[in-house]
């Protein structure tokens, strides 16, 4: 049954070795190769893989089988920035999303449906958390980008970055986010350098010290306050590991991973924490530190209380920052024309795409999407 088969989508490389030898009775070279036709050529048909022995394809239908999510819509923004809801299962969607730049491509993904952190300013938050994504739902979501924008370019090499700031914290889904970062630096599924796949955290203290020890990534880690009285009301997990704890382990992760720096990320929120007093708190935390710090302007969503600081109050504290010997840069805002921008994601294939498509269907389940409307 198909039910019965083996997902090899997200089987990282000493797995799949591991099955081809135990129920195939198959040497580890063939997982290699495996791997070749699913992450580097994006086949999902046992049928089309031409070097491996006709037999061997056969028995491997019988019990493997290469599974990717559904997508069930996309949306173009006006700046090229490419948004997927992908189906999850009945009722569930997470969304991913495609930012083009000049030489360069990044694939925004998602870890979770919904999310548990319950930050005040991020709409993903107000969905609730429903479940984590497996390894095979997180790597599809690469799988499914680079299929789509293969006509784009055709030696697959539109997405050279990958970073974990969709849908939901990545250092909840420990357990299936870390293989899947695997593969994604597999020389022989997406061979992506340890600096060009970012996971982004709430701050997930005991999580950011055991990914220390076990896998090499660029970290990037969401601030948005310089104190704990701030910081507790917009970033709740605040609370249980409050600022200092949270900058110590970022300090350890610097050393152990010969890492360059740790990117910060600080929405800003208008008269909430942009004030002249808070990027001087801030450089007080950050400077002689492995830090940059990355400014983003608040993207609302129906619902919000809170509004974005006026660009010139972003320059301002980017400039107090830099004044100060802490290196700040502003993020440019992509796709929030489609609700792709950071923030802005909160995926349910009921309500959204009812609503997207226009269908007299639409009730949103949900009361606060009841008036989104999408105006
Ligand atoms: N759970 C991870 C990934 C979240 S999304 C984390 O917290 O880091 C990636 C970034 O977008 C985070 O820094 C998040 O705080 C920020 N963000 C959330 N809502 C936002 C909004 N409405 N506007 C701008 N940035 C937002």
């Amino acid at each position: 049954m198909a039910g019965d088969r083996v997902n090899l989508l997200g089987l990282p490389r000493t797995e799949l070795e591991a099955f081809v030898a135990l129920e195939l009775g198959a040497k580890p070279f063939r997982a290699r190769q495996l791997m070749k036709w699913i992450y580097r050529r994006g086949t999902a048909d046992f049928s089309t893989m031409s070097d491996l022995a006709r037999d061997f394809r056969e028995q491997l239908e019988t019990v493997a089988r290469i599974s990717v999510p559904q997508i069930v819509t996309e949306q173009l923004s006006s700046d090229g920035t490419r948004k997927w809801m992908l189906r999850m299962d009945e009722v569930q969607g997470i969304e991913t999303v495609y930012i083009p730049e000049p030489g360069r491509g990044t694939l925004c993904i998602s870890s979770q449906v919904g999310c548990a952190m319950d930050c005040s300013f991020c709409a993903t938050a107000q969905q609730g958390f429903n479940r984590n994504l497996s390894v095979a739902e997180i790597v599809g979501q690469v799988w499914l980008a680079r299929r789509e924008l293969a006509e784009t370019r055709a030696d697959g090499r539109n997405i050279t970055n990958i970073v974990f700031m969709g849908m939901g914290e990545p250092l909840a889904n420990y357990r299936n986010v870390v293989p899947a970062m695997r593969i994604f630096l597999d020389d022989l599924a997406y061979d992506l350098s340890r600096r060009r796949v970012t996971l982004s955290t709430s701050g997930l203290v005991p999580q950011i010290y055991k990914l220390a020890e076990e896998c090499n990534v660029a970290l990037a880690v969401s601030l948005h306050a310089p104190n704990d009285e701030l910081r507790n009301e917009l970033v709740p997990i605040n609370r249980k590991h409050p600022i200092d704890e949270l900058l110590a382990a970022c300090w350890h992760y610097i050393d152990k991973q010969n890492g360059r720096s740790i990117t910060f990320e600080y929405v800003m929120l208008d008269g909430v924490n942009d004030k002249p007093e808070h990027a001087r708190q801030l450089a007080r935390l950050l400077r002689g530190r492995p830090a940059k710090l990355n400014l983003i302007p608040f993207n609302i969503f129906p619902g919000t209380r809170y509004h974005r600081s006026p660009a010139a109050t972003i320059r301002r504290f980017r400039d107090i920052l830099n004044e100060h010997g802490v290196i700040a840069t502003i993020r440019k805002t992509r796709g929030d024309d489609i609700d792709a921008a950071c923030g802005q994601l909160a995926g349910r294939v009921t309500d959204r795409t009812t609503v997207r498509l226009g269908t007299k269907l639409a009730t949103p389940s949900r009361p606060h999407r009841a008036p989104v409307a999408e105006a």
